[in-house]
């Protein structure tokens, strides 16, 4: 019988910051997962194919966080025109996993837990569609590090799920073949293995995670728990090609094929891939504010691009002559770097706000600089331009934090909670009412409703007297 039990997130958190987590179950404790789980050590390489998410037309990557450390989650997962089922398929795994979360924050029963949903892309090519979702900590019974790996047929317009990758008349020979390969790894042993391949339809739930190597091979991940003693980590198989090939089911010789060879391009099928178009703004020349001589405002956003939102939030600034910055996350970055670079051509800041947001006080040093450093690298490839301030999620930062990062830590004098209040109203008259000379706005371009509060805003601030800064630039004049 499979055991769940609380792992202290501090350790969990540690495999935020790689694409794939560790490569064995030859580890003996938790505390050797976290440090084979480290950026740049050999076991995190991951064998997969890299994808570029700007590629895909009309993705739209779905996030949704709080901006509060007592109650700390960011949820993202990417919405593909044509891949509906699969968005579906996800949406539903991130809205149950983020309901009973914050059922536990709502009971103050969250205990410094934090829940993190990060994705990453293992195909997306010809007529398929893979993409992995990585779930850590969330609180309570049944929390932990959990990855799921979504597919999505172009062919047969289907979603489908990793086991559905093997043919069903297959699927005795390919169990048999990971219990071998499982046996004699330290943390499992013949009675584990015995009950975990007893049942049939529990060893399908736990056979949820499958991508193919770039050599054909495909990679069965196990979550803790799953195969063996919880604190000996995940469980990593991988099947040679020849191996596994016989094996395969239709749909998963296309998907081994687009993940050996890919394909140019993308085509699921989608009867309309809605493209917006990305404001080509450009500001002239530098700001000359001096926010000695008048009043200054810097209003920031944070956990963008988004495809939906920013691109409007981009024509109000524009239309009212406001610079604003924009506190970026990197694998929203590295999906819409167009918007990116469009932000910085109107005359707005780009600065980090980690690649997958989360609490960056849970980190070592290594993981705080892996998540900044790849978010940077990933502003700098859109925009030519490595970014100097960082905003760390949540707003939680330590002197690890601080040593970890040569980027100068940007916070807030303004907090418009306009996570927690989707209204568009109330957020502008709060900012109205609220805001003091110099003071450093707190908003989000992922929420419709704040950016719908964006042109009330500078309307009333301008009749003020306000002018609209970024933090670079308030710093250097206030
Ligand atoms: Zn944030």
């Amino acid at each position: 019988m499979r055991t769940h039990r609380l792992i202290p997130s501090l350790l969990l958190l540690g495999s935020l910051s790689m694409a794939t987590a560790c490569s064995s179950g030859s580890s003996g404790t938790a505390g050797d997962e976290t440090a084979a789980a480290r950026p740049g050590s050999s076991a995190t390489a991951s064998p997969v194919r890299p994808v570029d998410p700007s590629k895909i037309k009309g993705l739209e990557i779905v996030s949704d966080n709080s901006e509060n450390a007592s109650c700390a989650w960011a949820t993202s997962y990417p919405d593909v025109p044509g891949a509906t089922a699969a968005a579906d398929a996800m949406k539903k795994d991130v809205e149950t996993r983020l309901a009973a979360f914050r059922e536990l924050c709502a009971d103050g029963d969250v205990g410094g837990a934090e829940l993190n949903i990060s994705h990453e892309f293992l195909v997306a090519s010809g007529d398929v569609l893979g993409v992995r979702l990585t779930t850590l900590g969330g609180g309570g019974a049944g929390s932990g590090l959990a990855r799921r790996t979504y597919w999505y047929d172009g062919g047969a317009g289907a979603y489908r799920t990793a086991l559905d990758l093997i043919d069903t008349g297959s699927r005795d020979a390919f169990l048999a073949a990971l219990r071998t390969r499982l046996k004699g790894r330290d943390g499992t042993d013949e009675q584990t293995l015995e009950q975990a391949f007893a049942d049939r339809s529990v060893l399908a739930g736990e056979l949820d995670d499958m991508a193919f190597t770039a050599d054909g091979g495909l990679r069965v991940t196990f979550d803790p728990g799953a195969v063996g003693a919880v604190p000996a980590g995940s469980y990593v198989v991988t099947l040679p090609k020849e191996t596994v090939t016989p094996w395969l089911s239709a749909f998963g010789r296309r998907a081994q094929r687009q993940s050996v060879s890919p394909a140019g391009s993308l085509d699921l099928g989608a009867t309309a891939t809605p493209t917006p178009a990305v404001p080509t703004h450009t500001a002239s020349g530098d700001d000359d504010t001096d926010c000695k001589k008048v009043k200054c405002v810097a209003l920031t956003f944070d956990d963008g691009p988004s495809a939906t939102y920013t691109a409007n939030l981009l024509r109000y600034l524009a239309q009212n002559h406001a610079r604003a910055t924009f506190f970026t996350v990197g694998q929203n970055v590295v999906a819409h770097p167009a918007l990116v670079r469009a932000e910085v051509r109107a005359g707005n800041e780009v600065g980090n706000h980690s690649y997958s947001h989360p609490d960056l006080t849970k980190l070592s040093s290594e993981q705080v600089a892996y998540q900044l450093n790849r978010t940077s690298a990933a502003i700098k490839a859109a925009t030519g331009t490595a970014p100097a301030l960082y905003r760390p999620p949540y707003g939680a930062i330590n002197s690890t934090v601080r040593r970890a990062t040569h980027l100068s830590p940007v916070l807030w004098t303004l907090d418009t909670e306009d996570w927690k209040y989707p209204d568009a109203t109330k957020v502008a008259q709060f900012v109205v009412s609220k805001v003091k000379r110099n003071d450093v706005v707190l908003m989000h371009d992922i929420h419709p409703t704040s950016v719908a509060a964006v042109p009330e805003i500078l309307r009333a601030l301008t009749a003020k007297g306000y002018h609209f800064v970024t933090v670079s630039h308030l710093r250097a004049t206030m």
